[in-house]
């Protein structure tokens, strides 16, 4: 008899009835603006690569050379043998860059988020998330089985109703930049509360870093906050910093802490070292090539007012996450079909990345973009969506 365990195509043709089918399309070229995808040359409108470092030439250039001298795996965890002076180099500029004490790398963000705060609490206290938190946000407070308590997206009253019933300790988490709104954390209002209420308080600067503040400083610096404000901070590198993997930013204590007890960092095997000596580079042109993110601002007011002028439903954001609402899924998937025809890449988001009823076209941008591409994008939205 058929082991009705695997009896798992009933349920794909579900999501496939549903519109929520996900399918991978394959990339047969450097990260950059202009892909190959499947074959055809398009521009990208989808990536997190918000400064265009992903394939910078120094960064690809030191990623080589440090392959010659790490070579490529790091052998096992950071507290195995793992820890390269690489990775130690790259955790020092880290905590300078972001104004902390110490700086500790995770091997992607999704794991530091789960490391982090099942590090952080545990049964007897209480994690308050937004609702429209980073899933491994989410995951992580699921997986430190404190008292999981989701607030309504920004609304701090529903935050502090909540923080005032607390009895144990409390963890408030927030991203930094919301990753499929692109709206930003009232991060004021949160520290206030936080202080208030003798909280905890995290943000996930994953898309924030790089982007925001005059020298990439995130959303700290773009409400000119202290670290005491936002005592723990934690950054992907995939993103603005073009590489890969994250790290968790904060006191001598914090990261002596997550050493000892953040199990996504004890128990998986550390980043290539190389991938560490690419990171340092292009933590120094992030720093540096202030231009990227002066641009990548410009190109952000150019389609903003683009799209207004063509009535297109643009969300709440000033960051390059410039989602259009669309609503239905099937109705974005097929939209996003559509503009890829014409060779514009904008992915479709929906449910369950983002709540029923509001799947919607993310478009993001890169300081690479030019401002004609910009153009041509509305040109393509106003005819797809008409
Ligand atoms: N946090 C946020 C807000 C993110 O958008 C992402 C990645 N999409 C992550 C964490 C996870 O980071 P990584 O891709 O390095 O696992």
């Amino acid at each position: 008899m058929a082991n009705s365990f695997y009896d798992i195509a009933g349920q794909l043709a579900q999501l496939k009835q549903q519109g929520l089918y996900r399918s991978r399309r394959l990339v047969d070229s450097p990260q950059g603006v202009l892909l190959k995808v499947d074959g055809k040359q398009v521009i990208n409108f989808c990536s997190n690569d918000y400064l265009g470092l992903a394939n910078h030439p120094e960064v690809v250039a030191r990623f080589k050379q440090a392959a010659d001298q790490y070579g490529v795996g790091s052998g096992s965890a950071h507290l195995i043998c793992g820890h390269s002076s690489a990775h130690h180099a790259l955790e020092e500029e880290l905590a300078e860059f972001t104004g902390r004490h110490r700086a500790l790398l995770f091997s992607t963000g999704y794991m530091a988020n789960l490391g982090l705060i099942s590090a952080l609490v545990g049964r007897s206290d209480t994690v308050l998330e937004d609702r429209l938190n980073h899933a491994s946000l989410l995951d992580g407070g699921l997986l430190s089985r404190a008292q999981f308590q989701r607030y309504r997206h920004l609304e701090d009253n529903d935050l502090q109703e909540k923080l005032a019933a607390c009895t144990g300790k409390a963890l408030i988490v927030s991203d930094g930049v919301f990753s499929m709104d692109g709206d930003l954390a009232d991060m004021p209002r949160l520290a206030e509360l936080a202080k208030q209420y003798q909280a905890g308080l995290l943000v996930d600067d994953a898309h924030g870093l790089g982007v925001l503040g005059k020298s990439g400083g995130g959303i700290v610096e773009h409400y000119d906050l202290s670290t005491d404000d936002v005592p723990i901070l934690m950054g992907t590198l995939g993103k603005a910093f073009g590489t890969f993997g994250a790290f968790v930013a904060g006191s001598d204590d914090l990261i002596e802490w997550l050493i000892q007890k953040a199990r996504s960092y004890v128990f998986t095997t550390a980043m290539p070292s190389a991938i560490a000596e690419a990171t340092r580079v292009s933590l120094r042109l992030l720093q540096t090539e202030v231009w990227r993110r002066e641009k990548l601002q410009h190109l952000i007011s150019r389609f903003k007012a683009g799209a207004q002028q063509q009535g297109l439903q643009l969300m709440d954001s000033v960051t390059a996450i410039q989602p259009i609402l669309i609503g239905d899924s099937q109705r974005a998937v097929d939209m996003s079909a559509a503009l890829l025809a014409q060779g514009f890449w904008v992915s479709a988001i929906r449910p369950p990345t983002v709540p029923v009823g509001t799947a919607r076209l993310r478009v993001t941008f890169s300081a690479e973009h030019e401002y004609h591409q910009v153009d041509a994008l509305l040109d393509a939205l106003g005819k797809v969506i008409a």
